[in-house]
């Protein structure tokens, strides 16, 4: 079946069509210089839906991410300082030991959750030569030009500048990036290599002096340097589209003269409070802080699953505790149908999988794909047939459902011994004396499940 994703510069859906099968897919990483939120989480389980829906309908993947390490202004155009200078001098720590503390939670925190690995995760700071190569074609193509304060792209070479984002050159957003260097011969021009002051701290050789790299530029030139002059899909938060995306096309369509990327897409934010939840706002969670207060990764998950990912998505706990709600929920029907000695009509089984297919392949609408899941696990009687269906969904919906096994739950003396007691009844043929025991059970919030010859099973209600 073919992918479907909607396409941020069209406006419109649009298939998927990769060279030889393979999907050449990036998406835009970290900024490792503090703690992911939940929100910063929802974009990289958002990345990794994608992905698993490009493999869950049979097309093979080759997915690049980059970390920034250097480069990211406090503000996304080019103004403010360096984000990851700001931490070193907040934590007395290096800019390569901020990188490694916050990237070492982040991936802890992507593996939590069941994102899977990208087959490249390349940090900015790794690639310097090449970036630096990059930037020299787009001068030598003539889009790049040299001032005091480093190189800059000239956004008047290239005539499509704004075209995602919607804008024209003039809009003053581009303009709010002038800033220091009156050489800049364009306001919406951006800076692909500044020269370091004196006092900071990242700072490599280059032909036009030692400097540090602009943001853009890194994710054009890990793109460039893994997945070639063709990629299929190119995804990052909603906030990306109007700088660092349209900057991005310009760098690669300078360095390459056509079009790289095929479908851009976007995510929209997670919410919280009225507001996107961000950093800069204070009020966030981290996986870490949801876990103190008792929440499992799946159970974000399960609540990431339940909006699509061009809608924004509302957090709160009510909305947490009714994912985690039916996250047990789901386990305890999945246990009963893997007991299940009924067997379920193929065609029926070919239609569950049709159904969730169609919704993967339609622009990757993980709700929909929940409520087949749903509809399979509540509207059958108790069959193997649905256990394996559903570990097969899951391999999209990535919730760990292959691990779910029956808990070993601890049950109280008192329980046994009361019991024990209604077996004797039993065995005495007293089922009165046996019902009240049973009931006495029921209240202490357990059941007791009869068994032949007048054993029994102990479960919690
Ligand atoms: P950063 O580390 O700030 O560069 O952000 C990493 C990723 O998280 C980017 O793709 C952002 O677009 C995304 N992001 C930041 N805040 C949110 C949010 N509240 N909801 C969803 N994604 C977000
Ligand atoms: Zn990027």
């Amino acid at each position: 079946m073919e992918l479907k994703i909607f396409n941020s510069l069209t406006k419109q859906k649009q298939i998927v069509k990769p060279i030889d099968n393979t999907v050449n897919y990036y998406f835009c990483g970290p900024t490792v210089y503090w703690f992911q939120h939940i929100g910063n989480m929802r974009a990289f389980f958002v990345m990794d839906s994608i992905r698993r829906a490009v493999k869950y309908l049979g097309y093979k993947i080759n997915h690049a991410m980059n970390i920034t390490d250097v480069g990211h202004m406090t503000s996304d155009e080019d103004s403010g300082e360096d984000k990851m200078e700001v931490a070193a001098k907040r934590e007395h720590r290096s800019p390569e030991e901020i990188a490694k503390y916050y990237w070492d939670i982040c991936y802890q925190d992507m593996k939590d959750l069941n994102i899977e690995t990208p087959e490249h995760i390349c940090p900015a700071t790794a690639v310097i030569d090449d970036i630096i190569k990059f930037i020299q074609d787009i001068i030598d193509n003539g889009y790049g030009y040299i001032t005091k304060n480093g190189v800059y792209f000239d956004t008047s070479k290239y005539a499509d500048y704004g075209k995602l984002g919607g804008m024209n050159q003039n809009e003053k957003k581009f303009g709010a990036r002038i800033e220091v260097d009156d050489e800049k011969k364009n306001p919406a021009d951006f800076v692909l290599w500044v020269i370091a002051k004196d006092n900071h701290i990242q700072k490599w050789d280059s032909p036009w002096g030692v400097g540090y790299p602009g943001w853009h530029i890194e994710c054009s030139t890990i793109g460039n340097k893994f997945l070639g002059e063709h990629i299929d899909l190119h995804g990052g938060g909603i906030e990306h589209k109007t700088v660092h995306h349209e900057n991005e096309i310009a760098q690669n369509f300078a360095k390459c003269g056509h079009q790289v990327v095929d479908i851009w897409f976007h995510l929209e934010h997670l919410m919280f409070d009225g507001g996107k939840m961000s950093k800069s706002k204070g009020a966030i969670y981290t996986l870490s802080s949801l876990k103190e207060k008792g929440y499992s990764p799946m159970d974000l998950r399960l609540f990431y699953l339940s909006a699509h990912y061009s809608k924004p998505q509302n957090f709160t706990f009510d909305a947490l505790n009714s994912a985690k709600d039916s996250y047990s929920n789901l386990k305890k029907l999945l246990l009963r149908h893997k007991q299940g000695k009924n067997k379920i009509e193929k065609s029926k089984l070919e239609t569950y999988e049709q159904k969730f297919a169609e919704y993967v392949a339609d622009d990757v609408n993980a709700p929909l794909t929940l409520s087949v899941m749903w509809d399979a696990l509540k509207n059958n009687p108790e069959s193997a047939d649905i256990y394996n269906l559903i570990l097969k969904f899951d391999k999209f919906l990535g919730l760990r459902l292959d691990e779910v096994k029956e808990e070993k739950i601890s049950i109280p003396d008192e329980i046994i011994k009361i019991a024990e007691e209604r077996k004797r009844a039993r065995i005495n043929k007293d089922y009165k004396t046996s019902d009240l025991l049973r009931d006495e059970i029921s209240l202490l919030g357990y059941t007791i499940v009869d068994k032949p010859n007048n054993e029994y099973e102990i479960q919690k209600s």
